[in-house]
């Protein structure tokens, strides 16, 4: 059970303008959440200005980069401005965003279980399933009903961060009455569907089967690593790191525990995505080397080769992996 909290409510009540951040590398969770919750304070009479600094390359969002700005002007920071920064577990996520809006008042509404205690109200709650439903809860408490536009984008955060419902569990009864609600209002899942994973192009596809074919596997399967080099990904039109598909295939291998897909940004530094199945937090991993995440899908950027990368993972997965 979700319930707004008052200091949410308040905040909104008190302030007029609201500067609504997300993270570097942005996700269907992240973008609708802030598209949303803009639209929604719009509907209140308020003023809301949408704010990323990119970059849009995962394909299901490329399309909503137009709405958001990369930089905050002095106009933005007049007097009564706030700050809504969504579905980051820490203030350097927004990148250079976070000098820019120093001062403002700031709202924190997120879903990560790690992080610090930034942002002067926070609203975070590591049980629930995307920041979009969070962002459901508070149209829905303030006594609102979503838009269909609204409702349509809620779907799309919840769908991408649950891997259209794939990652939810027992107690996950709530959500789906909450998605009941968001088809009522008018979301179509089929189309919502689509959105997330229906614009990809053969081009990227073939980027993903290559990924496959260089995957390497370690103690019985239980974790599959692999990686792109720069030279992989030259001259592909954009290209995000592992797509839910790749991660989706190689967790559906009998034994499967953990997923690494280690990306060279540039020579020498590496992004990487980690995901696993029940009782192996790769969250706990990521924030351990300067990232983070949730128990079954986070992430961090580090110095090192490809190589190196690999073999600093593999002697803190053999740590964590018990029984044969
Ligand atoms: P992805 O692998 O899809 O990029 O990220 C999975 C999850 O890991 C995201 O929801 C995000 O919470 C987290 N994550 C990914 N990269 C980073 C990172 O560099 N820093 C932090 N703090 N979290 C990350
Ligand atoms: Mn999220």
């Amino acid at each position: 059970m979700v319930l707004l909290p008052e200091k949410v409510k308040i905040f909104i009540s008190e302030h007029e303008k609201f500067l609504v951040i997300g993270h570097l590398e942005p996700d269907g969770d992240c973008v609708s959440s802030q598209l949303v919750l803009a639209h929604f304070l719009r509907r209140l009479g308020k003023k809301a200005d949408l704010f990323s600094e990119g970059p849009f390359d995962r394909p299901e969002i490329f399309a909503y980069r137009e709405f958001f700005r990369r930089t905050v002007e002095s106009s933005d920071l007049g007097k009564g401005s706030t700050v809504v920064i969504l579905d980051c577990s820490t203030p350097d996520r927004i990148g250079n965003l976070k000098e820019e809006v120093k001062g403002l008042p700031v709202m924190v509404i997120d879903h990560h279980s790690s992080g610090n205690d930034f942002g002067d109200v926070r609203w975070v709650d590591p049980s629930a399933c995307s920041v979009t439903y969070l962002i459901q809860h508070l149209i829905e408490g303030l006594g609102y009903t979503p838009t269909p536009y609204e409702a349509e984008l809620l779907l799309f955060g919840l769908g991408t961060d649950t891997g259209f419902f794939r990652h939810l569990g027992e107690s996950s009864n709530m959500v789906f009455l909450s998605v009941s609600r968001l088809v009522a209002a008018g979301a179509c899942p089929r189309k919502v569907f689509r959105m997330i994973y229906g614009g990809s192009n053969l081009a990227k596809i073939r980027l993903l089967g290559r990924a496959l074919l260089k995957v390497e596997r370690f103690f019985n399967d239980r974790v599959l690593i692999t990686h792109q080099t720069r030279a992989d990904i030259a001259g592909a039109e954009s290209v995000s790191r592992g797509s839910d598909d790749l991660y989706r295939l190689l967790q559906s291998i009998k034994g499967c525990e953990v997923v690494a897909f280690i990306r060279e940004e540039q020579e020498g530094h590496c992004s990487v995505g980690l995901r696993s199945n029940e009782g192996f937090d790769v969250g706990a991993i990521a924030e351990s080397l300067g990232g983070g995440g949730h128990n079954q899908a986070a992430g961090f950027t580090c110095r090192g080769r490809i190589e190196e990368v690999k073999n600093r993972l593999l002697k803190i997965f053999a740590e964590h992996l018990q029984g044969p």
